[in-house]
Order: structure tokens, then C-alpha cells, then sequence
């Protein structure tokens, strides 16, 4: 048999679990949840729209300097092509300063398309932005009510606590730490009964009698070899 005071226990486990169950499906606790990742997501846009707007600075910056350099170039091979007067000479400098024009052509559709993104970006950071204040406003809202409903349960909380700490002074302390570790691995209840000399109360796995009695031999209690629990003989 196992003492009452761990079955005691495990009963008032059973009501804290139940009451953070509630908690738990309240539409606050639920919308707040969807509020933080929605706020979440949302500055990591704009972090990420931060980082591509200075990607795009710095493309600029350099498409400008490319700019100067080949109109730097240009205005070389005009003057050049001013003092020629070969043929050859002057058509190898036009072909030069062709390659030039296209090159400017070139980065100028790179200037255009840079702009292009950069609008597109301002406009997307634009949203983030005003769409970031209505998300941690909302994830506020929900955390409060939430902390209300939380708040309600509280006194029953402690008062189930309190109740446990004492009931913990009598339990025996090899009985409580299979408790703790099988409550800990997420099953619940931990110790039931055995029903009928051969069934699990949990799972309620029917057993060979013979392994029971096997099991059960000089100790009060056995483990269910199917769900875990740990089954005790009622008295
Ligand atoms: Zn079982």
C-alpha cells in the first residue's frame, strides 16, 4: 500500500495540473502567444530590411564611384579622339569609348534597379513599422488579462503548496523521488491501483497473475511494464 499522504499529494498534482491546463486554453494565454511570435517575425523584418537597405547604400555608393571613374574615362578618350587624326587610331578610340558608353549604360540600369529595391524596401519597412506598435499593443492586452486570470487561480495555487510541503514531511523519501521522476517524465497519475489482481489502473494492461504475484513479491508496489506507472495493491 502506498502511504496516503503520497496519494494525497498526487491528488492535489492532478488539480495544479488541471488548473494549468485551464490556464492554458484561455484565449489570452493562447492570443498572447500568437501576439509575441507575430512581434517577433516583425522585428526580425525589420532587422533584416535594416540590413538589405545598408547592402543597398553601400551598392550605390559603389555603382556611383563606378559612374565617375567611367566618366572620367569618357571625357580622356573625347579629348583623345579631338587630337586624332589616323583612321585606325580614331576607330580603335571610338570602339574604346563605345565599350565606355555601354559600361555607363550598364551601371545605370544597376542605379535604377538599386532605386527600384530601395523603394520596395522602404515601403515593405514602412508596414513592418507600423504594424510592430499594434503587435506588442496586442501581446500587452493579452499578457494582462492573462496575468489577471492567472492572479484568480493563485490563492487555490499556494494553498495547494502549502498542503503538499506538509504532506511531503511524511511521505517516504525513496517512494517520493519514483514519484518525482515519473511525474517529472510527464505521466500522471503516477501510483494507481491495481485492479481486479491483474490489471493496471492507467493503462489498464491485463496482466498474467502469476507476473503479478512475481512482482509483488515482499514489496508493495510494482511497475507497469506497459505505461510505466507504478501500480499498488488497494487495501
Ligand atoms: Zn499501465
Amino acid at each position: 500500500m502506498i502511504q496516503e499522504e503520497m496519494l494525497q499529494y498526487q491528488q492535489l498534482d492532478g488539480e495544479l495540473n488541471r488548473i494549468e491546463r485551464e490556464l492554458r486554453k484561455n484565449e489570452s494565454f493562447v492570443k498572447r502567444r500568437q501576439y509575441k511570435a507575430a512581434s517577433q517575425e516583425c522585428e526580425e523584418t525589420i532587422n533584416r530590411l535594416d540590413a538589405r537597405a545598408l547592402e543597398l547604400k553601400n551598392q550605390l555608393a559603389q555603382a556611383q564611384q563606378t559612374v565617375q571613374n567611367i566618366t572620367e574615362i569618357i571625357e580622356d578618350h573625347s579629348r583623345e579622339i579631338g587630337s586624332l587624326e589616323d583612321e585606325d587610331e580614331l576607330n580603335y578610340m571610338n570602339k574604346k569609348l563605345n565599350e565606355q558608353l555601354a559600361e555607363l549604360n550598364n551601371v545605370e540600369k544597376e542605379i535604377k534597379r538599386i532605386l527600384r529595391d530601395g523603394e520596395d524596401i522602404s515601403k515593405a519597412f514602412d508596414e513592418a513599422s507600423a504594424k510592430l506598435p499594434r503587435l506588442v499593443a496586442g501581446f500587452r492586452k493579452c499578457d494582462e488579462e492573462f496575468n489577471k486570470a492567472a492572479a484568480e487561480v493563485k490563492p487555490r495555487v499556494n494553498e495547494i503548496r502549502t498542503r503538499q510541503a506538509e504532506l511531503k514531511k511524511s511521505i517516504d523519501e525513496n517512494i517520493f523521488n519514483i514519484y518525482k521522476k515519473v511525474a517529472d517524465g510527464g505521466l500522471y497519475p503516477v501510483f494507481v491501483p491495481l485492479e481486479d489482481g491483474t490489471r493496471c489502473g492507467g493503462c489498464r494492461m491485463e496482466m498474467p497473475k502469476a507476473q503479478v504475484d512475481a512482482q509483488f513479491a515482499g514489496k508493495t508496489y510494482m511497475r507497469c511494464e506497459h505505461c510505466g506507472r507504478i501500480i499498488f495493491k488497494k487495501e
